[in-house]
């Protein structure tokens, strides 16, 4: 029978909830267990799919095409659960849901009300995840417990544990544990408050985990314990760490998963914990750095970029090198002014996005990684203007424009399909989710994946229109990934230069810190030659006496 997690939050959002449920489904599998993650979002929007990156940070696209809260990034990455539909569910979602039953008359006459059926959908859709499978489903509930939005999830939890039985489903709570500089001391009043919330709403949690700058004293555990009605050994600590990857074994060496077990009735059996502790070594190493720019519109917010930086990371693990990444605005370059300053870097990237600011900076970033052997690296947006540079700068159309940017350009590079086809099938507005792809041989890709063909997820508008594949690969430019009918150009790249690439698709969301993704692995290997390579130029080119010194 599948068994049931509740991870709650309190005190401040942020406090890593998400890495909190992902480390703890991490440690599970090590202990042979089959797990799944989910996240509840009490805001009103269906997905997060509309919501600026500005504000929400970076839309996690899953296999079938999903637009879903980064969190279910951080499990996929920890674990090896995929994530879909079914995994995210927000208010809005929940209500539309009843909404649509109500109108259908589904409720044969019934006034709709929030108990019981706003909260029989949500615990449907935390139940629909159950299967013989599945031996734990791990539900985080988003946003903070005192909120107006999360009581009707609250309620749900509730009234899901009471039905399964202790035994069956847990509860843990995530809260903060301050330390006052001026008192110095670490506080345990704010935890007490926010479980007393909770409890005020009849859920008791079973492990308070308190996130906080330095471990826990043994007389504020025992506090946190007395006053919030837990043994004081279900009191545990997230302390902050400098890699994410290191929050496993911080939790698995105060034994929380083996208390899960002993909370679920589950027999505890051994764990293997040895490739997150070799991770953790590699993290703690001396390593060489590679130097990355990134070129974008939202560069102030790198959590909407979460699974890219993510991914560089995952090639660094790979390599045995930190990989650095510095964020560059690009209407810095949008008149080809400070160019120059793109020379020092190992390699360069444009990731996805959407809108005309910024994007002729990024045509002349990427024009300079073109002509000065730099490494490119171009996703989704970046493939687009790489497409679109290489039109104007190469083959001499020199109003090559995607129509996003330009109403009806002469020539129009990146166009909506459905302008000129009619796809049915293209549903809403957006190509999302996993397509195939087929690669060519001998090219960057395939070498990189090591395979005739790859799954890759998409979230675009707009394509490559093959009514220029010709001439374009005429002057030089390689369509080294096609999808399997020949419509959609998925990969370009070109010969006689280090690396240069740009996909169509997002490679970043399938990266995994044990298997980098084959893209950024290779991007980055190429960035650390150059790296290598100008070390060495250096070298020779220093004076005598100061290479002696
Ligand atoms: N704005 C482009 C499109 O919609 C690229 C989107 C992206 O980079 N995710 O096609």
């Amino acid at each position: 029978m599948t068994k049931y997690i509740f991870v709650t939050g309190g005190v401040l959002s942020s406090l890593g909830k998400g890495l909190a449920a992902a480390s703890i489904g991490a440690l599970l599998e090590s202990r042979g267990y089959n797990i799944t993650i989910q996240k509840l979002d009490p805001y009103i929007n269906v997905d997060p799919g509309t919501m600026s990156p500005f504000q929400h940070g970076e839309v996690f696209v899953t296999d079938d095409g999903a637009e879903t809260d980064l969190d279910l990034g951080h499990y996929e990455r920890f674990t090896n659960m995929s994530a879909t539909q079914q995994h995210n569910w927000t208010t809005g979602r929940i209500y539309q849901k009843v909404i649509n039953k109500e109108r259908r008359g589904d409720y044969l006459g019934n006034t709709v009300q929030v108990i019981p059926h706003i909260t029989d959908e949500i615990k449907n859709s935390i139940t629909k995840l159950a299967s013989p499978e599945t031996d734990i489903v791990l539900v985080e509930i988003g946003g903070t417990v005192g909120d107006i939005e999360s009581l009707p999830f609250l309620e749900a939890i509730r009234q899901l544990r009471l039905e399964v039985g202790p035994s069956d489903a847990i509860n843990l709570h995530l809260t903060y544990v301050p330390y006052m500089r001026a008192a110095g001391e670490l506080k345990s009043k704010p935890t007490q408050h926010s479980v007393k919330e909770l409890r005020s709403i009849g859920i008791q949690p079973d492990i308070i985990l308190c996130r906080s700058e330095y471990d826990l004293p043994d007389d504020l555990r025992r506090k946190v314990a007395l006053f919030c009605n837990v043994p004081t050994d279900a009191v545990k600590v997230a302390i902050d760490v400098d890699n994410i990857y290191k929050v496993p074994l911080k939790l698995a060496d105060q034994n929380l998963d083996s208390l899960v077990c002993q909370l679920l009735n589950l027999d505890a059996g051994k764990i293997d914990l040895r490739k997150w502790r070799d991770l953790s070594a590699l993290i703690d190493s001396d390593r060489a750095e590679v130097n990355l720019a990134i070129i974008g519109k939202y560069v102030d917010y790198p959590d909407s970029y979460k699974s890219i930086s993510e991914a560089f990371t995952h090639a660094g693990f790979h390599h045995r090198v930190r990989v650095k990444v510095e964020w560059l605005e690009s209407a810095r370059f949008e008149k080809g002014q400070h160019l120059e300053e793109l020379a020092r870097f190992d390699g360069i990237m444009i990731p996805g996005g959407f809108g005309s600011r910024g994007v002729e900076g990024m045509i002349r970033a990427i024009q300079y990684a073109r002509e000065a052997h730099i490494p490119f690296f171009g996703i989704c947006l970046g493939m687009q203007l790489a497409s679109v540079e290489f039109a104007r700068n190469v083959a001499g159309l020199e109003s090559a424009n995607s129509s996003e940017f330009e109403d009806d350009p002469r020539y129009k590079i990146i166009y909506k399909l459905r302008e000129l086809v009619d796809i049915d099938e293209m549903g809403g507005t957006m190509r999302l989710g996993a397509y195939h792809c087929e690669l060519e041989p001998g090219s960057l890709a395939r070498k990189a994946y090591g395979a005739e063909a790859v799954s890759e997820r998409h979230r675009h508008r707009y394509e490559f229109n093959i009514e220029f594949k010709k001439s374009l690969e005429a002057k030089g430019l390689t369509f080294s990934g096609i999808s399997p009918d020949g419509m959609f150009m998925e990969i370009i790249e070109l010969r006689n230069h280090p690396w240069f690439l740009g996909c169509q698709f997002h490679p970043e969301f399938k990266s995994k810190p044990f298997e980098p993704h084959p893209l950024f692995r290779d991007f980055v290997g190429a960035a650390l030659k150059r790296h290598k390579s100008q070390a060495d130029t250096q070298k020779a080119d220093s004076p005598k006496e100061e290479a002696v010194s």
